[in-house]
């Protein structure tokens, strides 16, 4: 039985996992009203929250404290004040029950959880408010393929949608109102399009659409619209480039902003036209999680991929081709 723990930004989450099945899923967000994240206001949400989130997932799970035998926790990336908010509940826990913990890398952890859905050697498209990656194995490692050269896709979306007033996160009302004009046959307003071989960059897009929207010549509806045909777009010609260039035929969607349903349909066209197969795990888990962590943690832990407390440490800035893929 294994303890995830995630806390890399907005979401402190705890999953319960065992032989592979998730027991609890956990989780609660910081959220604002405006202006963006601010770490250390998640910092006070987190440690407030993690008592209680603990005490739901083992209830949730039927479990009792004493049959957990690892405490796996998200060690990066992600905002290393929160970050050290899961690492010293980690901590906390592994001293009092006396087990070791298990370093996780948090993007790993979106791939593996997918596998829940069915695929086997996938390439994963995660777009997430802090991180928009294609990420996939080869050669002995997890490898990104391709990934944002500035602002990440939900952070794009969220900042666009703060600037217009509707609020965070943005990516769903986006989507609300991109939905509405789609219905109501929009106008495809044309915006800047950077794919840069296997990279993306969205900052152009960015400001071009607050100009857009400041010059009062566009429908927020239309710009919404056309944000969301033209990112989306971009991240859907990478990742098809990612499966030919990998010989692969399995697509795997992960990260908050791969619930919208526009992006999910996108996939499935580019998936079918080159008959690869589309996977998308429930919103549960394309949102950051605990269980993902669990999951991950308890495939590491088999393995014999374990620490002790003493050694357990946060890697704000660890990339995915960094970890050592033993376990596979
Ligand atoms: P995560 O960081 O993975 O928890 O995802 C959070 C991000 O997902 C935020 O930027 C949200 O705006 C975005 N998001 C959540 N739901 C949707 C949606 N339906 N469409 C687009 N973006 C979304
Ligand atoms: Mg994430």
């Amino acid at each position: 039985m294994i303890l995830g723990i995630e806390s890399t930004a907005h979401t402190f989450g705890i999953g319960l996992a065992d032989k592979g099945k998730i027991l609890a899923n956990v989780k609660d967000s910081y959220t604002t009203e405006k202006g963006g994240i601010i770490p250390l206001e998640a910092t006070k949400h987190h440690l407030q929250i993690k008592e209680k989130i603990y005490q739901e997932a083992l209830e949730k799970a039927n479990v009792k404290e004493k049959e957990i035998t690892g405490i796996a926790f998200s060690q990066g990336p992600g905002l290393s004040p929160c970050l050290l908010i899961g690492l010293r509940f980690a901590k906390e826990l592994a001293e009092k029950l006396k087990i070791p913990v298990i370093p996780v890398n948090h993007c790993i952890a979106h791939l593996e959880i997918g596998r829940l859905t069915g695929c086997k050697n996938p390439v994963l498209l995660y777009a997430s408010g802090a991180n928009t990656q294609i990420i996939s194995y080869s050669s002995g490692k997890y490898r990104i393929f391709g990934e944002t050269l500035d602002i990440r896709l939900g952070n794009l979306l969220d900042t666009f949608a703060r600037y217009a007033g509707l609020g965070f996160p943005g990516g769903p009302r986006i989507a609300k109102l991109a939905e509405k004009a789609r219905k109501e046959k929009a106008e495809y307003v044309e915006l800047p399009y950077s794919v840069k071989g296997m990279d993306v960059a969205f900052s152009g897009l960015l400001t071009n659409l607050k100009q857009k929207l400041e010059s009062g010549k566009y429908k927020l509806e239309d710009l919404s619209y056309s944000l969301q045909e033209t990112s989306f777009a971009m991240l859907i010609e990478t990742s098809e480039r990612a499966l030919a260039h990998l010989n692969k035929s399995e697509l795997l969607l992960g990260g908050g902003v791969a619930c919208n349903s526009r992006l999910q349909e996108m996939c499935k066209i580019m998936c079918q036209e080159r008959e690869a197969k589309l996977f998308v795990p429930e919103p549960g888990f394309l949102v950051d999680n605990g269980a993902m962590i669990a999951f991950l943690g308890e495939i590491m832990f088999t393995k014999g991929i374990k620490i002790s407390i003493k050694e357990a440490d946060i890697k704000p800035r660890q990339r995915t081709d960094d970890v050592d893929v033993s376990w596979k």
